[in-house]
């Protein structure tokens, strides 16, 4: 490990210690060149993408609930449990391939947007409605004449 203060990368470690529930190790170093002394730790490498929902909490990447949703927009609309599970893994196997840890739930929204007007549009109007929140008639006019205009 590079000494923060003089970058020599010759140390030794004084103490180790593993937090309660054994998912982080702290390590007491000293530097052998300057003698300075630094902690590092070494923790598991989070694997799953987290999503910033618009109110700003954040919280994992949840297939499953993206399913739900497809599936509450699709109710009584000719879109197959295959459909939708098929929109869920590309947004999941998107999301891997970008590599992010860190997305918008907005990003995750117009992902399954773009499919699902593929499949139906009635079900894509639901979703979009949901998505941003749609309150008023002259915003579901505006979701309306975009469609038309495609
Ligand atoms: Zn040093």
């Amino acid at each position: 490990m590079k000494c923060p203060n003089c970058g020599s990368f010759k140390d030794r470690v004084l103490d180790t210690r593993q937090s309660k529930d054994g998912t982080v190790i702290r390590r007491r170093r000293e530097c052998l060149e300057c003698g300075f002394r630094f902690t590092t730790y070494e923790r598991f490498q989070e694997e799953k993408v987290l999503v910033k929902k618009k109110k700003g909490d954040i919280e994992p990447f949840n297939k499953e609930k993206i399913e739900r949703g497809i599936k509450l927009a699709s109710k009584n609309r000719p879109v197959s449990e295959e459909q939708i599970k098929a929109i869920a893994n590309f947004v999941e196997k998107y999301l891997l391939e970008e590599g992010k840890l860190l997305v918008e739930s907005m990003e995750i929204g117009k992902l399954v947007q773009e499919k699902l007007k593929e499949i139906d549009k009635i079900a894509y109007i639901r979703f979009k409605s949901v998505c941003n929140d749609v309150s008023d008639i002259k915003e579901f006019e505006n979701i309306l004449n975009e469609l038309k205009e495609n």
